[in-house]
């Protein structure tokens, strides 16, 4: 943990959620929260813990404490997973206070972001030129050249979009079902696009109609965990391209922009998370159990804390055909946290490295660790480039072991995969 470092002396003002006192205030200090937290179970520290950041906010706020570099570092270290949030009996709302506190940190020049996580933000709230930009990593990536240990394998479309490929097969299948929109994500259309149409394809075979605005934006996840400006703006975008569609709920693929989006619709449009969203709805029934494959399925913190759906349901995972079990510690952080796994690279691979450890072991031939969220995924798949998990696995989205085009468990893409930076 660089908890043990000296942060940089700093001597900016007190920079806290003070007009939010009665959220500060709420926490009854129980200590409930401190087992489900992975940065407290790291460090042993009450500082590195909810009730020890809440405790530090607070007491700058009331003028108590001066203005720390301490806290600054101790927020820093936070991962933003919110299981102190379910845990919590006071429901003391975490995450809306570590929003505010990140934002007026970085205002206050308290915590300073990278220009590379500056830039790749900036790129992301324009959906455009991001997708331009990111074009020869979607390349890379059907090629099967690999250049970096968060980028697991897949082929995605280098060049239509999901907006187009839907208006496509919506054309030619004309489902009769509930009618959804569907949010296509900055890095999720930009790198890893293929997920992105085996949603569309999941959906339209099960009688969804599935419509995609192209006017949409970014859900504004990047900027709030950077504590960046231009949220409100990236929220009011959304709104404008989600209010006024005829549907039955928008759905997100990737659980961090579900629980970003969420904050900028919810009154207007229900935004589900597509698994959950299949949950109920009757489901074409893969038949994949002739083969050794086992799935290992890992829930992400911010659908089940942030989003607070029960998990991914039971008959969604059925459907897929594999035999599937929940990964061991699945409800626990696996350390991607937004950015967190370029921001705190050490703390997220030791907590990644507690809870892949089983993998080592893992029966299956081949072994798949599911889940569903792009972050979530590239976390894991870092575990076995930078030697974490010596057995060779597989990481896929859920939605992709429906997918009526995944031909066999192991893609010839996968066995082709060229690593060109091993870390
Ligand atoms: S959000 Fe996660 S890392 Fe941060 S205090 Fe809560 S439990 Fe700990
Ligand atoms: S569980 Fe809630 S009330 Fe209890 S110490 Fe943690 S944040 Fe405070």
């Amino acid at each position: 943990m660089t908890s043990s470092e000296t942060p940089a002396a700093q001597s900016h003002a007190c920079a806290t959620p003070s007009g939010d006192r009665d959220l500060l205030t709420s926490c009854v200090h129980c200590g409930l929260c401190l087992e489900v937290c992975p940065t407290y179970l790291l460090s042993g520290d009450e500082n590195n813990s909810p009730r020890g950041r809440l405790r530090l906010w607070r007491e700058e706020s009331e003028g108590r404490l001066a203005p720390d570099p301490w806290t600054a570092e101790y927020t820093r270290e936070c991962v933003g997973c919110l299981a102190c949030e379910t845990a919590c009996p006071a429901n003391v709302p975490y995450g809306e206070i570590l929003e505010q506190t990140r934002h007026m940190h970085v205002a206050a020049g308290r915590t300073h972001t990278s220009l590379k996580l500056r830039i790749a933000a900036a790129l992301a709230a324009r959906p455009r030129l991001f997708n331009l930009t990111m074009l020869p990593m979607r390349l890379l990536r059907r090629w099967g050249v690999l250049p970096h240990r968060f980028l697991f394998s897949g082929r995605p479309a280098f060049a239509q979009s999901t907006a187009s490929y839907a208006k496509q097969l919506m054309e030619q299948h004309r489902p009769t079902g509930p009618r959804v929109a569907l949010l296509t994500g900055c890095l999720m259309e930009a790198v890893f696009r293929e997920i992105n149409f085996a949603t569309v394809r999941v959906l339209i075979e099960n009688n969804v109609q599935v419509f995609v605005p192209s006017n949409q934006g970014c859900c504004g996840a990047m900027q709030e965990h950077l504590g960046l400006d231009g949220i409100d703006q990236l929220r009011d975008h959304n709104r404008r391209a989600f209010r006024s569609l005829p549907v039955d709920a928008v759905v997100c693929n990737s659980s961090g922009c579900g629980l970003a989006l969420g904050k900028a619709l919810s009154d207007e449009v229900p935004v589900r998370d597509v698994l959950d969203f299949l949950g109920e709805q009757p489901l074409v029934q893969r038949n994949r159990a002739i083969n050794g494959a086992r799935v290992y399925v890992d829930l992400p913190c911010h659908l089940i804390h942030g989003q607070k759906v029960a998990g991914i349901p039971k008959s969604v995972l059925d459907a897929t055909g594999f035999r599937w079990e929940l990964a061991p510690q699945a409800r626990d952080c696996c350390g991607s946290g937004g950015v967190y796994n370029l921001q705190q690279p050490d703390n997220a691979q030791e907590i990644l490295a507690r809870k892949s450890a089983f993998l080592n072991a893992a029966a299956g031939d081949p072994v798949i660790l599911a889940t569903s969220n792009h972050v979530c995924m590239m976390q894991w798949n870092s575990a076995h480039k930078s030697g974490l998990v010596k057995q060779p696995f597989q990481v896929r989205h859920v939605i992709q072991l429906l997918d009526p085009q995944q031909p066999a468990c192991v893609e010839e893409s996968e066995k082709a995969a060229i690593w060109v930076h091993q870390k």
